[in-house]
């Protein structure tokens, strides 16, 4: 196995018993190589992700790793990760897979914060504001716009946070103590103040735990935060953003980050026009407000019909198209920036937010 030459890199290792070593790391290759780039050689390989390095060499009856990551919640991300792909790839052998090195099992997650609420508000008539405070916010800033929330299981119990465990991801507590996960977009940052804002939207529903929890937050609500996720938005010179409310916080930070001299072509379903909100940004913009109504989320080709009548700019430097939204129209929105405008990878996201039907993280592709 190749090794570190760098020293202010924080890794961990570990080597996981299997009984076919070298078809694991091809699979494991195969799998890396839609995240980031492979590098294979021989017994050996190496694979570059956004939040760092994974080596693995396979021997005769174990495989194993080395995650490298530049600060503990990289490489908790970089550990996460392989754990996740390959337990799942390996679901009929379960093998032990335990860390040593950099970040030791029954250790604070490096990305989980405790935050209290410090207000709620509505913006508009079906999105809440919320502000939450906590400290040590600065890793918040960059690697992604969005959080999952830890919802307590009950309102006024001081909840049980997951830890870092042996494999990697996160240890839950067991039964009814285990928090709710829902995603949501940091709407603004202020690490000074320690305040983050999360906008959350009021849809219909009889068992919506987020929405329920936005509406009935009050000051000193006590809810566990974990992220940031998703990565960056790249520098282009021309964005298409589009969205239905639950990405109107993604597509308003995204907007209030660009500079002066780039475009960006704004597509907005909302539910009607009552919920739209301003969208300050020093970028010329071109905002396309889509109402739906009366019908309900999820059911219309609104977002579609108007992304299909777009016209990529020739003119510019790079173009970046983002988008968020329920998982049919992501599906049709991908299908089309990929297959029919054969836009690279690395110039676009198109994101299932949400899923009819489904609750959480079943429905999101995040
Ligand atoms: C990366 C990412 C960022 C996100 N950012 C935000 C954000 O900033 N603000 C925000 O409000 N949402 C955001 N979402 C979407 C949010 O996570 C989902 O809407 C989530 O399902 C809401 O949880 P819930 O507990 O209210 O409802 P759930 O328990 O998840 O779902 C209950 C029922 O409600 C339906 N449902 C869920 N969401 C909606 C909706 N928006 N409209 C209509 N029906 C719905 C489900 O299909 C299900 O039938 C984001 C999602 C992702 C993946």
């Amino acid at each position: 196995m190749e090794h570190p030459t760098t020293s202010h890199l924080l890794r961990a290792e570990a080597r996981v018993p299997l009984s076919g070593p070298h078809h694991m790391m091809d699979k494991l290759c195969e799998t890396f190589t839609e995240f980031g780039t492979v590098e294979r050689s021989g017994r050996s390989a190496r694979l570059e992700i956004a939040y760092g390095s994974i080596f693995l060499e396979a021997g005769e009856t174990s495989l194993d790793l080395r995650a490298e990551g530049s600060d503990p919640t990289c490489l908790a991300y970089v550990k996460m990760s392989v754990a996740e792909h390959l337990l799942n790839l390996a679901s009929d052998e379960k093998p032990p897979l335990v860390w040593s090195g950099d970040g030791a099992a029954g250790s604070p997650l490096p990305y989980f914060r405790e935050m209290r609420v410090v207000s709620a508000c509505n913006v508009t008539p079906r999105m809440r504001r919320v502000m939450l405070r906590g400290s040590d916010l600065a890793r918040f800033t960059t690697g992604g716009l969005h959080v999952r929330l830890l919802i307590p299981p009950r309102r006024g119990a001081h909840p049980q946070w997951p830890v870092t465990g042996e494999d990697g991801r996160p240890a839950w507590p067991k039964g009814n103590e285990r928090p709710i996960i829902r995603i949501y977009t940091i709407r603004e940052i202020d690490v000074e103040r320690g305040e983050i804002t999360i906008d959350i939207v009021l849809h219909e529903g009889d068992d919506t735990p987020g929405s329920t929890w936005a509406r009935e937050a009050s000051e000193g609500d006590v809810v566990g935060v974990m992220g940031p996720g998703g990565g960056d938005v790249p520098a282009a010179d021309w964005y298409l953003l589009a969205g239905d409310e639950t990405a109107l916080p993604a597509i308003a930070r995204i907007l209030a980050s660009l500079p002066a001299g780039c475009r960006a072509t704004v597509i907005l379903e909302i539910p009607d026009e009552s919920e739209r909100q301003p969208l300050p940004s020093a970028a010329e913009l071109d905002v396309r407000w889509l109402y739906r109504n009366g019908a309900p989320a999820g059911t219309t080709s609104l977002i579609e019909d108007a992304v299909r009548g777009i016209q990529l700019p020739a003119d510019v430097g790079r173009r970046f198209i983002w988008a968020g939204c329920e998982q049919k129209s992501c599906r049709c929105l991908r299908k089309l920036v990929r297959k029919e405008w054969s836009v690279p990878a690395s110039d676009h996201l198109v994101v299932a937010y949400w899923r009819a039907g489904c609750a959480g993280e079943t429905s999101g592709e995040a």
